[in-house]
């Protein structure tokens, strides 16, 4: 039941791997509703999104394909974007001559490893746990020094600010839907970024999405479990509880 998780989006009809500058980017355009095809993503998506850290440049188009493009920057932030990539990519354009524009694919792996880190970092921290250096390097390029400081409270403090403004880089906003008599938050992330950060929301808010406490893997809970499907630790737990819960209501007869 992972519909409507995050509002439905458009994948480019025009999506070709080329280079700008330098750089391999993925160049794409719009074309029209009818020749644009609309997506509706769902925990899956951020789960092979998570993968694509070493993708080919050919698995990251397939991907495209089906699950449309970062739109990384949006025009909206294209200055505080310069500001940041200024020495990495500067002084290129957000559209191509032929107004096609275009992500480049390493800011495709660099936001893959960086969500990655950023779930398993929750998750660690979810735990009372102590992330790896490792992860926050993945995050930060370096391990800050809030993440050596002992207080937990600093961690997530660390962790919330990078993501928060991840968000405020991107499209995604909050939509009001109702589910019979109750109003709830959903989000429409406008592109696939958007879709992603909203996704990993749902994942840490822990109601429609959860975060796998042991594989860190988004997945859609049932109950109160803690672990994905793929996780047979989880698996056994929840194999125990049922067999306590059968025990129990053969001893008690209705
Ligand atoms: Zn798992």
């Amino acid at each position: 039941m992972s519909h409507g998780i995050i509002a439905p989006y458009r994948v480019p009809a025009l999506l070709e791997l080329s280079r700008v500058g330098e750089q391999p980017a993925l160049v794409y355009k719009y074309v029209s509703l009818q020749a644009d095809r609309l997506v509706v993503p769902d925990h899956r998506t951020l789960s092979s999104f998570r993968g694509l850290v070493n993708a080919t440049d050919q698995e990251i188009l397939d991907f495209a394909k089906r699950f449309g493009v970062l739109e990384w920057p949006p025009e909206s932030e294209k200055t505080l974007w310069e500001k940041e990539s200024a020495s990495k990519f500067d002084e290129i354009p957000l559209a191509t001559k032929k107004g096609e524009r275009y992500d480049f694919l390493g800011q495709w792996r660099a936001l893959a490893q960086e969500l990655d880190a950023f779930i398993k970092i929750a998750r660690d921290l979810g735990k009372g746990e102590d992330p790896s250096d490792e992860l926050w390097k993945d995050l930060f390029g370096r391990v800050p020094s809030e993440a050596r400081e002992r207080r937990f409270e600093n961690k997530r403090a660390l962790l919330l600010n990078r993501f928060n403004d991840r968000i405020e880089m991107s499209d995604l906003r909050p939509m009001l839907s109702r589910k019979s008599d109750d109003y709830r938050i959903t989000f429409a992330g406008g592109n696939l970024k958007g879709a992603l950060l909203g996704l990993t929301i749902q994942g840490l808010i822990g109601q429609r999405l959860r975060i796998c406490a042991r594989c860190s893997e988004i997945f859609e809970p049932q109950g109160k479990r803690k672990y994905c499907e793929g996780c047979p630790q989880g698996a056994h737990a929840d194999a125990a509880r049922r067999h306590r819960k059968r025990k129990a209501s053969t001893r008690s007869p209705v």
